[in-house]
């Protein structure tokens, strides 16, 4: 596996599959790898000739009060796990590669989804998001990208992107990768206490409570969206920042829900922010 500190390392690494014309995936991530970023990498990799995953914390999606300074990083250990899944080329920029002239004077506006979930919470947030992935499909040039479900606005935004400025790069969207009791792995579980961590499943237990309402029977988001409040608020140590079952498209609430709605929420376990999300017509447990 090839280490690309540089974007001209980058190119010196992909020089060859680019003039063989060998079909190429990316997998951003911001490192501290779990088995979530890693069925991303499986994907690629069933996917396209040669792989490159993107190991890089980018500051402009952080906000200032945000955790940009004290995010995990692992880089040795990610590196050997990427390796192991047969990553071709592993991008690792310093701030200043990304970013050689410091915030960039163009960025790429989410529109109106942006109020939507998260991003009513996390101003500028989605902004950073789809300026860096911008700028690593313009460093890469991938065939295919691979993102998680996990983070769905981000999802959602980033197929849209592709869409509405004609970027040539096919998204998949991966399946959510959970701990054995159902939590979302995440590389902010790290920051949870043993305590914490025991309350955070209940956040996975609502939603899938939620979809089981949904399977039995229940159509009405707002029922759905109640049972989410109520569960989660049966746990001291949980603070749901917002709950909201939407299109799958369009973000939009719903207020009849279907198999392609998408319940979504946020909540604080102590100090941490942790998102999580079920389709309601999914079958995954
Ligand atoms: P991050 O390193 O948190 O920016 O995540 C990098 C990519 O991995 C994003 O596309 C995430 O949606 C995805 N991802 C993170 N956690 C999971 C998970 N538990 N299951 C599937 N994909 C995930």
């Amino acid at each position: 596996m090839i280490v690309a500190r540089t974007r001209n390392d980058l190119g010196e690494a992909l020089a060859g599959a680019w003039a063989r014309g060998q079909r190429l995936a990316l997998v951003p991530t911001m490192g501290y790898l779990h088995e979530g970023h890693l069925s991303l990498v499986d994907r690629a990799r069933e996917l396209a000739d040669t792989v490159v995953v993107s190991i890089f914390v980018n500051p402009l999606q952080f906000g200032p009060s945000e955790d940009l300074e004290r995010y995990p990083r692992s880089e040795a250990r990610d590196l050997a796990l990427l390796e192991d899944r047969g990553v071709a080329v592993a991008f690792v920029p310093p701030d200043e590669e990304m970013y050689p002239d410091g915030e960039p004077g163009v960025t790429v506006a989410p529109g109106l989804m942006e109020r939507r979930l998260c991003g009513a919470f996390r101003p500028g947030h989605f902004r950073g998001v789809l300026t860096v992935v911008a700028k690593l499909f313009g460093l890469v040039r991938p065939d295919v990208a691979v993102f998680g479900r996990k983070d769905f606005q981000q999802g959602v935004l980033i197929q849209r992107m592709v869409r509405d400025l004609d970027m040539g790069v096919e998204v998949v969207l991966g399946e959510i990768v959970r701990e054995p009791d159902g939590l979302a792995m995440s590389s902010r579980n790290a920051y949870l206490s043993p305590a914490e961590r025991r309350e955070a499943v209940g956040l996975h237990d609502a939603l899938f409570s939620a979809r089981r309402l949904y399977q039995g029977g229940e159509g009405r988001a707002e029922a759905i969206v109640d049972e989410v409040r109520r569960q989660v608020g049966g746990h001291p140590g949980l603070e749901l920042q917002y709950v909201d079952a939407v299109d799958s498209d369009t973000l939009e609430s719903v207020t009849t829900a279907t198999d392609d709605t998408v319940v979504a929420l946020a909540a604080f376990c102590g100090a941490t922010r942790l998102i999580d999300n079920v389709r309601l017509g999914g079958t995954a447990p």
